[in-house]
């Protein structure tokens, strides 16, 4: 947001915290990088924990609290032996309390604890020896003690920065937040019982126990809830522009017409569904974004089949890009034959292509005779040009970057306006995810699968037991059954992981007596491919991989996944895993191997391996693999793309984010302007979180 913009009344949270009283030039950059430049940023920093002080004596003191005492400093020791720790001597009428510091000049404490004076001192209760004792003390002058509140919060805190100093410098920084105009529905918030902005603030600042550092305390709740929804407006807003980008008007016509009649199936009414969402979007005018989720095998290259021919018979060019050679080329083999029979031209580009095959290729694109691309990054590089390119449909969305997606919607022909852009993901996500990650997106769900598949038999079994696997699964490859043996990679060493795949293909070669391919994350690409192509004609009955399995390969006729420690997985990766056999009509079986021998299983791991058990539903798992991470998984939390929240735990405040992404839409959606006085108040909050510069669009 331009500067200019930011209303005046925020000026005081948006000045730099150096303006504090207490921030110099040494805690200065302590500060920004603790919290951030601004005041608005140290007030943001939430308390992590909180410290209740009970008054103590000698006598009385209870090991593990942290206690108060008032006492006399009887004398400083300071040891001989360099390292040793300072102590200081203390006494109240009851005992000693020994302080004690590691570290520090014998001056400075001196000057904090003075030979002969009264002090307050507080900190964690130790006993050593039977004596009292508190390493590292807060030291108070008897005059302070007004100012020692009984509970205090306690602050992340960083090497040459405390606890202590960064609490004071919050309540310095308390006094510049103003009062806000109220950007919650009077309704909403009533119902809620929260209080106003600022009042949240303070509370956030001055717990009283615990259960105010919890995400379900009102003052906590209120502020995240203002988070989410300051970040559902910038989404929304997003949405908006990418709306009013004028695109070229698709409707199906005679090829798309054809193209259905050739499909070997009839659609589901999960696909028809979406392709009628993405036609309603093609034909409006304005540009689409759509996000097309649904697991693997969910039949989403129909529908996008479907999309790429209603282009075609619009007089549209459309390109399908996914992220590998072997992807592409499974596509085009599918594709084009059906396209060309309902007279679509459909060429392929790869990198893989020589000269003189590109060249004729590039020429139909450019004269706009061919009206479909297949391909890899092939077709975003320069020398690619089309006559119209009026839809770009990627696959497997997550594998490229924002960049490479916008620099295929780039070569739309500016006259016809924004290129439609579908992008389609075999990975499901919760909700929750969905609205943090692509809430500028709409989406669709294929929830239901085609019809005639077996479902998968998922067994667990202890690593104990492997021998018996093998001897299963090679009366399956004398049948002419293929398989896919997983070794996870742990994160301690990939190369150790890696003698362990090799290890293991090299066992299974031995006692199977089969041909096994092995494919890992260190192999180069085309040499990967290779070794997944030989697979998937059939050339190897059994693969082993480290978790690399190419995500949309489909090999109906394998029809075994042997997952070696499965305990080490997350759930969605596991139902992705698993989600590569069962694409066929033999009946496949997917089999996770847990633990090496009498480990058992930890309870988490349990409940993850049972859930697949039960379910083949990707949705109804992805959920689950959510709830069950808690909020305790912030790195997975990361990993799946989070935007960096301050008070809200997507989590945990999971029906705040739905209920804020609905309140963002509607707010704009009844008042695009934000003329009104609540979206006066709105435009307040937007400016104070600043999300809209965040993140550009999908990644
Ligand atoms: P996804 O890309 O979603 O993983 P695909 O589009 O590759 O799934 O479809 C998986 C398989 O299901 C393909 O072999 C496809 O031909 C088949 N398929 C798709 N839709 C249907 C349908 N409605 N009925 C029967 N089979 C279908
Ligand atoms: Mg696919």
């Amino acid at each position: 947001m331009l500067r200019g913009m930011r209303p005046q009344i925020l000026f005081p949270l948006f000045a730099g915290v150096e303006t504090l009283k207490g921030v110099g030039p040494r805690v200065l950059p302590l500060v920004q990088k603790l919290a951030g430049p601004l005041v608005r940023d140290l007030l943001f920093l939430a308390p992590s924990g909180v410290v209740v002080r009970r008054p103590m004596t000698a006598a009385d003191a209870v090991e593990g609290l942290t206690g108060q005492f008032e006492v006399l400093v009887d004398r400083l020791i300071v040891p001989h032996k360099p390292g040793a720790p300072i102590k200081v001597r203390a006494s109240d009428e009851t005992g000693f309390v020994h302080l004690i510091w590691f570290g520090g000049s014998a001056q400075h404490i001196e000057r904090l604890v003075p030979k002969g004076q009264k002090r307050i001192v507080s900190g964690k209760v130790e006993r050593f020896n039977n004596e009292v004792q508190i390493i590292h003390p807060d030291v108070f002058r008897p005059e302070e003690a007004g100012d020692i509140a009984a509970v205090e919060a306690v602050y992340p805190a960083t090497q040459g920065l405390s606890s202590r100093q960064v609490r004071k410098l919050v309540q310095a920084a308390l006094p510049h937040a103003p009062e806000l105009p109220e950007w919650q529905d009077p309704a909403w918030l009533a119902k809620r019982r929260w209080p106003g902005w600022r009042a949240a603030l303070g509370q956030l600042h001055a717990p009283a126990g615990e259960p105010d550092l919890e995400p379900d305390a009102p003052a906590r709740q209120r502020l995240a809830w203002d988070e989410l929804f300051a970040h559902q407006l910038a989404l929304a807003r997003r949405r908006r522009a990418r709306q009013i980008t004028p695109a070229p008007v698709i409707l199906p016509g005679e090829a798309s017409e054809r193209l259905l009649a050739a499909l070997p199936f009839a659609l589901t009414g999960a696909q028809t569904q979406a392709i009628a969402e993405i036609r309603r979007d093609l034909a409006s005018g304005e540009q689409m974004g759509r996000l097309l989720q649904g697991d693997v095998g969910s039949g989403k290259t129909a529908v996008a089949a479907l999309a790429l021919a209603d282009a075609a018979a619009s007089g549209f060019q459309a390109a399908l890009m996914a992220p590998t050679e072997i992807l592409a080329r499974q596509h085009f083999q599918r594709l084009a034959p059906m396209l060309e029979a309902a007279g679509v031209t459909t060429v392929l580009l790869t990198g893989r292509d020589t000269p003189a095959e590109r060249r004729p290729r590039l020429a139909a694109l450019a004269s706009g005779e061919a009206r479909v691309a297949i391909g890899t990054h092939a077709l975003f590089q320069d020398t690619v040009r089309f006559d119209r390119l009026g839809l770009a449909v990627i696959d497997e969305q997550h594998r490229f970057g924002v960049n490479e997606r916008q620099r295929l919607q780039a070569k739309g022909d500016p006259r016809t306006g924004g290129v439609h852009l579908l992008t389609m993901s075999a990975t499901p996500i919760p909700r929750t995810l969905e609205l943090t990650q692509y809430g500028e997106l709409d989406v669709s769900r294929l929830t239901e699968k085609p019809p005639g598949r077996t479902p998968v038999t998922t067994a667990v079994l202890p690593l104990t037991r492997i021998g018996e696997v093998a001897k299963r699964l090679k009366a399956a490859l004398d049948g002419g059954a293929q398989a896919y043996w997983i070794c996870p990679l742990v994160a301690e060493s990939e190369a150790s992981d890696l003698a362990a795949a090799e290890a293991r293909a090299a066992d299974l070669r031995r006692i199977l007596g089969v041909e096994v391919g092995l494919a890992h994350g260190q192999m180069p690409g085309p040499e990967r491919e290779a070794v997944m192509a030989d697979f998937a004609d059939g050339r190897t009955p059994l693969l082993v991989a480290t978790t690399v399995v190419e995500v949309g390969v489909d090999v109906p006729n394998a029809s075994i996944m042997v997952i070696e420690h499965a305990d080490r997985f997350g759930l969605a990766q596991l139902h992705q895993l698993r989600g590569r056999v069962g694409r066929g009509s033999a009946a496949s079986t997917c089999l996770l191997l847990y633990g090496g021998g009498d480990e058992g299983l930890g309870e988490t791991a349990r409940v993850r391996l049972e859930t697949l058990r039960r379910t083949e539903n990707g949705f109804e798992i992805a959920e689950e693999d959510f709830r069950l991470r808690g909020g305790g998984d912030p790195l997975g939390l990361r990993q799946s793309g989070f935007p960096a929240y301050r008070f809200a735990d997507p989590i945990r405040h999971r029906d705040l984010l739905l209920a804020a992404a609905d309140d963002a839409r509607l707010v704009l959606a009844r008042d695009p302007d934000l003329a009104s006085p609540r979206g006066e108040a709105v435009k307040v909050l937007e400016a104070l979180f600043d999300w809209r510069n965040d993140r550009p669009g999908v990644d």
